[in-house]
């Protein structure tokens, strides 16, 4: 991965660079950031752009042999370390090496992961506990302490050193005196899980939680989303490209024509359709209602702009488009931006853990009300 292939991160990235190119890069970091934050994949800029032979002034080149094996994660110089789940077959228990085929295809395929992602492509159980165990440590240690192969430097990137737990205790004495230059970085995401001993240890770089812009910016360059759908989704994802990724994958298209359902159950006093959809809606989670709720915003939008600008054309597909002619009808302006107002609030609650079968129902008797006194 190049810097230019992460989004944002311009500062740390202008000054992970400058160390390396002064020579006085720290030899053990620590990249603390929360889940979808891009540390990883910081990590792999920066190994790829430290061992990178053709280097363009501000990134790997991408190209040459060192930034292929570099990509591929199968340079013989830079170990992987991450917790890894006990199949239980053997009394041996597991170390990293033992799943690195499925950590390059998983790495190739994903990005801004995190570990509950990890331990369902290792385990058949997905509440299977992931651990780096002691026998990591001293697998750990061996590498280290063997030359480079075909660098002058070694790396070891640890994702997740949270599941070290006090086997990172083994490793406090190598960080402190690093075998001839041998990196370290460590990835983690929650720092009351690290030992003070590892943190002491480290050079700490945070990385931040994405703006709201670059959430936005990011779900358009890689999906070709249009603006109103991407401001939507960045708005929901709250900085973690992790979940920008999954809402983009998860978001149903029908979800207009439950918002048509649920308006006309409102509209026609139907307590018990409503109440049945808030509770569907309910069931599929906090992030799906409010992903609902922000598509119903969006029809709203267009009901109101059908009804105030002369000649509008929605934007919205063939069959909404019909539903939100026949809707702006029936509703007066300010009946309309009542109710957006009151949905907006109600995706701040659910966005707060506010009870969401509630609010929803809730919500339905206000819209309810609006479109008797429209
Ligand atoms: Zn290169």
């Amino acid at each position: 991965m190049r810097f230019a292939d992460l989004p944002g991160l311009d500062k740390l990235k202008t000054k992970l660079l400058q160390s390396v190119n002064n020579g006085k890069l720290p030899h053990a970091q620590l990249f603390l950031g929360p889940q979808g934050s891009g540390k990883l994949e910081l990590a792999y800029a920066l190994t790829q752009y430290l061992y990178c032979s053709e280097k363009q002034g501000t990134d790997s080149c991408g190209e040459c042999s060192s930034c292929r094996k570099i990509s591929s994660h199968t340079h013989p110089d830079v170990h992987y370390s991450y917790p890894v789940t006990n199949p239980g077959t053997s009394t041996k228990k597991p170390i990293s090496t033992d799943y690195i085929e499925k950590w390059r295809t998983f790495n190739k395929e994903k990005a801004f992961f995190n570990i509950s992602d990890w331990v369902s492509v290792i385990a058949k159980d997905e509440n299977k506990q992931p651990n780096i165990y002691r026998e990591e440590t001293r697998s750990i240690i061996s590498k280290l302490s063997l030359k480079p192969y075909e660098g002058e430097a070694k790396t070891l990137i640890i994702w997740m050193p949270e599941y070290l737990k006090n086997e990172s205790n083994v490793l406090l004495k190598l960080i402190e005196e690093p075998p001839q230059k041998t990196y370290f970085i460590l990835v983690a995401e929650d720092s009351d899980e690290l030992l003070t001993t590892i943190t002491s240890r480290t050079q700490l770089v945070k990385v931040p939680r994405y703006t709201q812009e670059e959430t936005v910016n990011f779900l358009k360059d890689k999906y070709k989303l249009e603006s109103t759908k991407a401001e939507q989704l960045g708005y929901l994802a709250e900085g973690d490209f992790r979940k920008a990724n999954e809402l983009v994958e998860s978001v149903e298209d029908n979800y207009g024509s439950i918002f048509r359902d649920w308006m006309i159950a409102c509209y026609t006093n139907n307590l018990i359709k409503s109440y049945e959809i808030a509770d569907s809606m309910t069931k599929q989670g906090r992030v799906q209602s409010q992903l609902f709720l922000t598509n119903g915003l969006s029809i709203l939008r267009e009901s109101l702009l059908y009804k105030t600008v002369d000649g509008y054309q929605i934007k919205a597909e063939q069959e909404q488009q019909d539903f939100i002619k026949n809707f702006s009808k029936t509703l007066n302006a300010s009946c309309i931006e009542k109710s957006y107002k009151q949905i907006n609030e109600v995706i701040y609650h659910i966005k707060r853990n506010a009870n969401g079968r509630l609010a929803l129902f809730h919500l339905s008797l206000n819209l309810r009300y609006n479109f008797v006194r429209k």
